[in-house]
């Protein structure tokens, strides 16, 4: 999938810009706080509707702008097609696919993003959370009843922390506990063999990108860890769910005692080591940026071998703290999709990747 062209109106700091993207890669490039990232957030917001930096639409509007719009012409599922984005100052966002009125979510039908921003360097170092978005994200867009899953599984746990909360005040709310309690854990039980497959598919993806990447001296492993007690996460959905329960069950008294849900998939983590060690205790700072970029390019292999489309690849700043070596690779692995990749002022990198050169200045595009 491609996006062929791109046209804003009103949103962050461009007024009104038009811009056609090569099908291979696209090297942003301009001084800093000229719109390179607004430009890789709006076509960010073509897969799903959402930005990767905030929440609130209206932080998308220019600021003296009442309303923005997004359109673009994109190519996928072997087609030309038509995506139309307007945001509203106070109002809600209109979507259309094809002229015809749709929802955000369905955009990811026609749009992926795989998206790699200054943030994600952390991704080894940030909490368990940082991680579990990784894997999360990228199963949303894969599996479509996934995201419903998640949603269901956070109202649950909404619930019954309320009844830890406020059992003391109102003891009448354990009456329900119970049944929070399992549907937590029934909804654990998918959520948890969904991950386990996703990162089975990570590892064996990722570890010979960070070998490459490495110059073929460092093992790059992913491991899912969940619920101490279930001893094969990949096992029938009623396997885990027992296992889940028995867990449950003998932290029960815990749970109450510390006003904390001890037991589910909200827990969940992925444990990346570099050769066998932690990459979070041991790993060194560009190895730990190395290996989150093998993560994400991953991410992307997957994608293209489940769907037969690779997604389109948006790098924001990534180059700026990696060593030439490991710079050169990421430069001759971007190819295989359509890429946008960020960077200030930098001639040699479009002369590197071979790539289209897209100069942003002050909102406007040259
Ligand atoms: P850097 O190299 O520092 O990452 P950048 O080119 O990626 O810079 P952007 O993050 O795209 O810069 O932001 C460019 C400018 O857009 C910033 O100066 C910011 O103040 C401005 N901006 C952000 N939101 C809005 C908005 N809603 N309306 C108008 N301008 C905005
Ligand atoms: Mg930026």
């Amino acid at each position: 999938m491609r996006i062929d062209a791109l046209t804003l109106r009103g949103y962050r700091n461009y007024r009104e810009a038009a811009v056609c993207f090569d099908s291979a890669v696209n090297v942003i490039s301009g001084r800093n706080a000229q719109g390179k990232t607004n430009l890789l957030e709006a076509v960010y917001l073509l897969s799903g509707g959402r930005s990767f930096r905030t929440r609130f639409d209206r932080e998308l509007i220019g600021f003296e702008e009442d309303f923005a719009t997004v359109e673009a012409d994109v190519f996928s599922g072997g087609r030309a097609q038509r995506i139309e984005l307007l945001l509203r100052r106070g109002g809600k966002k209109t979507v259309t696919i094809n002229r015809v009125k749709s929802t955000a979510a369905e955009l990811s039908a026609v749009v992926n993003t795989v998206l790699f921003c200054p943030d994600d360097l952390n991704l080894l170092r940030d909490g368990p959370a940082a991680r579990r978005r990784l894997m999360d994200l990228a199963i949303c867009q894969l599996r479509p009843g996934y995201a419903q899953l998640l949603a269901d599984y956070n109202r649950l746990y909404e619930n019954k922390m309320r009844i830890l909360r406020d059992y003391r005040e109102d003891p009448a709310m354990l009456d329900t506990l119970d049944d929070f309690s399992d549907g937590l854990a029934r909804a654990s039980a998918r959520i948890i063999r969904y991950r386990a497959s996703y990162a089975q598919r990570l590892a064996a993806a990722a570890a010979p990108i960070h070998r490459e990447f490495s110059g073929a001296d460092e093992t790059l492993g992913v491991q899912y860890r969940t619920v101490s007690t279930v001893t094969d996460p990949t096992a029938s959905e009623k396997a885990i769910y027992a296992q889940v329960c028995a867990h449950q069950l003998s932290h029960r008294a815990a749970e109450l005692a510390s006003a904390s849900c001890l037991t589910g998939a909200h827990k969940d983590d992925l444990e990346i080591t570099v050769n066998e060690r932690s990459a979070r205790a041991f790993a060194s700072q560009g190895q730990t940026r190395t290996a989150a970029l093998s993560l994400k390019l991953a991410e992307r292999e997957i994608f293209l071998a489940e769907t037969g489309e690779a997604p389109i690849l948006l790098l924001d700043d990534v180059l700026s703290e990696l060593d030439a070596m490991r710079r050169d690779f990421v430069l001759n692995r971007i190819g295989g999709g359509q890429t946008l990749i960020t960077c200030c002022e930098d001639a040699h990198l479009a002369e590197k990747t071979g790539g289209r050169v897209i100069t942003v200045d002050g909102g406007t595009i040259i």
